[in-house]
């Protein structure tokens, strides 16, 4: 695969990262004390294509590949974590889910306003019982008389699961049927019954919403169905491959963006009459830290590439996700220690960077769940 960008790659990436310096950086920190959920960037991130970034333009998004994509992220995330997690779960849950399996009368009422900035997407499969094993989730959607569903139960740990307006939700319809008897539906925030639940206070990603979201008798109109009925899980699968390509590009990001603020800090901390950038021990680290990232960078693009060239990627998107993350949580551990006392203060953005990784390595699959997932695919026999 060639690694170079094309002229249009770079000025995309350029004008992220021209966005994120000065749209996003100068509030990092007071977000993330306050636990801020940043709607407000919506419309600029809309203006940018951010919202819609692998949407057809026809259908009112940007039209961009998987790489692509993945720069996207990686800028936002390299700024803040917590932005580009609101971006890469707007773009590679709900809205992707919407986009892949949506009718196009469906696409059309929705679509477009995701693409643009205008509604906000969350995407619900995790329950309090059911994280690992999705397939084992409890909510249930019961189809009524008059063709519309009844949603009954609860979600966990959803973003957006506040501030969204348009949700996707995985719930089961027919219990004999295990995972083939789940279905997907869009639920409009506002529909009676749908309850958004308590929002959690995060050790991370903390301008991040994420929420207990709860359906209490809320009912749908059958044409928000969204996919084949009983196919609602196997369509949530496909969406984690391409979601997956999303979370490594984030831990990419977080990654560059932490080793950045490491390596300036080294170059300028004076101890024992030199930057401590000259001693053996800080270099090797920075070294190792470099090839790790550009290692997980490759990974995650190869994984992209394959998804642009239209192959199914389970195998390339778990890797990429699994090297990325655990990449991602080494380098920001460094950042730290190479800070010293000052890693451990808020003055520093190494503490907060320290503090969003870990967040990789669970959301859309834990670690150990993308080795279940590889292993599945190298050990088949
Ligand atoms: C900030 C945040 C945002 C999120 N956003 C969303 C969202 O928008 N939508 C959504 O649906 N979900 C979302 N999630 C949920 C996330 O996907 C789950 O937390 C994750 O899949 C893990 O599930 P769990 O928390 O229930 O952990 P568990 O599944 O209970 O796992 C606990 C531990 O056991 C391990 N484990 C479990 N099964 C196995 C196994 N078979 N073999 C080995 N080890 C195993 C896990 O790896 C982990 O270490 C979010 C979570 C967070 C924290």
């Amino acid at each position: 695969m060639d690694v170079r960008l094309t002229d249009q790659q770079a000025l995309l990436r350029q004008s992220v990262r021209e966005f994120a310096e000065h749209e996003i950086r100068p509030h990092v920190r007071d977000w993330d004390a306050r636990q801020h959920f940043p709607r407000e960037l919506l419309p600029s991130l809309g203006a940018l294509g951010l919202m819609g970034i692998q949407v057809a333009e026809s259908r009112g998004g940007a039209g961009l590949s998987a790489v692509e994509y993945c720069l996207c992220i990686e800028e936002l995330a390299r700024v803040d974590p917590s932005v580009a997690l609101m971006v890469a779960a707007h773009n590679g849950l709900g809205t992707a889910h919407l986009a892949m399996f949506g009718t196009d009368a469906q696409c059309g009422r929705w679509l477009a306003d995701l693409a643009q900035g205008r509604r906000l997407a969350a995407w619900a499969l995790t329950e309090a019982g059911s994280g690992s094993d999705a397939g084992a989730m409890r909510t249930t959607a019961t189809r009524e008389s008059d063709g519309g569903w009844r949603l009954d139960g609860a979600k966990q740990f959803i973003t957006h699961g506040h501030s969204a307006d348009v949700l996707v939700v995985v719930a089961v319809t027919d219990a004999t049927k295990g995972t083939r008897g789940m279905s997907a539906f869009v639920i409009e925030q506002g529909t009676p019954g749908l309850q958004p639940g308590r929002k959690e206070d995060k050790l991370g990603m903390r301008a991040s919403e994420t929420s207990e979201v709860r359906f209490d008798g809320c009912r749908v109109p059958g044409s928000h169905l969204l996919g084949r009925e009983g196919l609602g899980f196997v369509n949530a699968l496909q969406v984690l491959d391409a979601g997956r390509i999303g979370i490594a590009a984030l831990a990419v990001g977080l990654a560059q963006g932490a080793y950045e603020a490491a390596r300036a800090y080294a170059l300028s901390r004076t101890q024992f009459g030199r930057p401590i950038a000259r001693f053996q021990a800080i270099r090797a680290t920075l070294v190792d830290d470099a090839v790790r990232i550009q290692t997980a960078r490759l990974l995650t693009w190869r994984a992209a590439a394959l998804k642009d060239a239209g192959h199914r990627t389970s195998l390339e998107s778990s890797m990429a996700k699994l090297h990325a993350s655990e990449a991602a949580v080494q380098v920001a551990e460094h950042g730290v220690q190479i800070h010293g006392g000052y890693g451990f203060v808020k003055d520093y953005p190494a503490e907060k960077f320290f503090r969003d990784v870990k967040l990789t390595t669970i959301g859309e699959g834990t670690s150990e769940i993308q080795r279940l997932v590889i292993a599945r695919q190298l050990l088949a026999s």
